[in-house]
């Protein structure tokens, strides 16, 4: 009996050990592939004088837009904004600055500061295997900018981010937030006590991370996170998830010093009216993704309505904390209408065969919880989606600051499109373009430096910042889908037929110049490819 139970022991080592390496080794395939190298044909620059000449300027700081003006880049800098005369008539030549080492004819054409999309994930297998695709979806949508939170693995992330900054890959600029406890050289573990989450963030920070994803931790690690990340200048942005809310909601975190929510856990709770917990039904559990998502948006007559006092009171507050919305609505938005985000305009020729697949209802897949979507659950998030722009756009008309993260690449939204719909869910709950455009860049880029403590790199065109712009030929102020790769329909009165106009035309990261189409014919490649291989 003893000695078969050691054996049966000592064969239980053996299987235990085996599936630690068969689990080891399919971790290290299931890894994401990191970005390739960048070809010599990709973007052209940075220059020694870039000339981008007789565009009209929309500024990411809410001013009206201006033109014609050319802008001159010194390498990777904005060096100075020329008005070069007035609309409708032709440009003043002997205005216009010289000596281009290259020129960009951007006449009648829009610039834009490069947007910034602050919550994003790099995605990898089963749904996008390569980094690449995302990164070239969020570059042809004009995306000079992302925070991960995270973008990938630890290490990953930082080597990714480096490898962007010095151009050597086709990928925004990146941020790098990660999750507590993370980082493949961590000794510590699972955090579970404040002083461990007090290491952990001494030793991220040492790392060289830019800020903290948060979740659902217990009050006293929060706070204890929350100080240290102040000490070290490190950012924090928390999904304040349903485990953990009830201890933890947006007022809550925003007391500790958190530096801004993203999607909507936690703001709905703040203003609960009738219990402190969401009064969930007897059979609710959250590891069912239908029980979670659909249940959220129930929480819309649960609250005290807007104009409250207590409404107005949470604004003051948030006020108060210099406290950041990254409200991420575009994530959430097959919600109320399933059927417009399954037969979205890009997927055919843009969403990975691999990527639809993982959409699919399924219930061991994060965020495909159509096992049975009602009209009942779309009614709920439409009436859920009308407080919450209401909150969000109160919040800005008191000064607040929104931002926008798109989360993309879960819930039939794709990288880079669904970005653009955040711009148009902003202009949806209040926002006026200009204002959603400032949300984008400005707002965006002092979410990601004031932690730091540090003056904006971007996110406004001004001489001395990064010459990070967008160009597009359409007004996207008019109309914000043609920032949409696909572009946006419109009927050419001249020879009656349907067109699609727009479209970022170039996306200029560090100086340097992208064709905005030819990223996404890299895209369509690589979903044809995968297509031909599946067939
Ligand atoms: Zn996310």
């Amino acid at each position: 009996m003893i000695i078969s139970g050691l054996k049966t022991k000592v064969f239980h080592g053996a299987l235990i050990f085996l599936f630690m390496f068969i689990f080891f080794l399919s971790n290290v395939q299931a890894q994401i592939i990191p970005g390739p190298d960048r070809k010599p044909d990709e973007g052209k620059g940075p220059f020694e004088r870039l000339i981008i000449r007789g565009a009209v300027l929309i500024d990411g700081d809410g001013s009206p837009p201006y033109g014609p003006v050319d802008i001159i880049i010194e390498k990777n800098r904005i060096a100075r904004v020329v008005a070069v005369g007035y609309p409708k008539v032709p440009i003043d030549e002997r205005r216009r600055p010289k000596d281009a080492t290259y020129e960009l004819d951007a006449a009648g054409m829009y610039v834009l500061p490069g947007f910034i999309d602050t919550h994003v994930h790099a995605g990898g297998p089963p749904k996008n295997p390569e980094a690449d695709y995302a990164y070239k979806l969020w570059m042809a949508h004009g995306i000079t900018t992302v925070r991960g939170v995270a973008l990938g693995p630890f290490g990953w992330t930082l080597k990714e981010r480096g490898r962007s900054a010095r151009n050597e890959i086709v990928a925004p600029r990146i941020f790098a937030y990660q999750r507590p406890g993370s980082g493949e050289g961590w000794k510590g573990g699972r955090i579970t006590t404040p002083e461990s989450a007090r290491e952990w963030v001494r030793w991220a920070a040492k790392q060289g991370i830019d800020g903290l994803k948060l979740g659902a931790e217990d009050p006293e690690i929060m706070a204890a996170l929350l100080d240290e990340a102040g000490k070290h200048r490190l950012g924090s942005t928390a999904h304040l998830g349903q485990v953990g809310v009830a201890r933890m909601n947006a007022r809550d975190s925003a007391r500790l010093g958190l530096t801004s929510m993203t999607h909507y856990y936690g703001l709905f709770e703040a203003l609960l009216k009738d219990y402190t917990v969401q009064p969930w039904p007897h059979d609710h559990n959250y590891y069912d993704e239908q029980n979670r998502f659909g249940q959220v948006a129930r929480l819309w007559d649960q609250i005290h309505p807007p104009g409250s006092e207590e409404w107005k009171a949470l604004i003051d507050e948030f006020l108060k904390h210099k406290f950041i919305i990254n409200p991420t609505m575009t994530i959430y938005e097959a919600g109320r209408d399933l059927m417009r985000a399954r037969n979205a305009d890009w997927h055919e020729l843009y969403t990975l065969p691999s990527m639809w697949d993982y959409y699919q209802p399924d219930r061991r897949a994060h965020g495909s919880y159509w096992f049975y979507w009602t009209t009942w659950d779309e009614v709920a998030w439409k009436n859920f989606y009308r407080r919450w722009m209401m909150f969000l756009n109160d919040y800005k008309k008191a000064g607040g600051r929104v931002t926008t993260g798109s989360d993309s690449g879960f819930i039939y939204n794709l990288y880079g499109f669904g970005y653009i719909r955040e711009l148009e869910l902003l202009q949806e709950a209040g926002f006026h373009p200009l204002e959603a455009v400032r949300a984008a860049t400005l707002h965006s880029a002092e979410e990601l430096f004031e932690p730091a403590g540090k003056k904006i790199e971007f996110g406004l065109i001004r001489p001395g910042l990064l010459a990070d712009l967008v160009i597009v030929e359409e007004n996207p102020l008019e109309n914000f889908k043609v920032l949409y790769g696909t572009g946006a329909v419109k009927l050419n009165d001249e020879t009656g037929r349907v067109e699609r106009v727009g479209g970022v035309k170039y996306t200029i990261k560090d100086g340097i110049v992208y064709d905005a189409k030819q990223l996404l014919a890299d895209v369509a490649e690589m979903v044809r490819k995968q297509k031909e291989k599946t067939e």
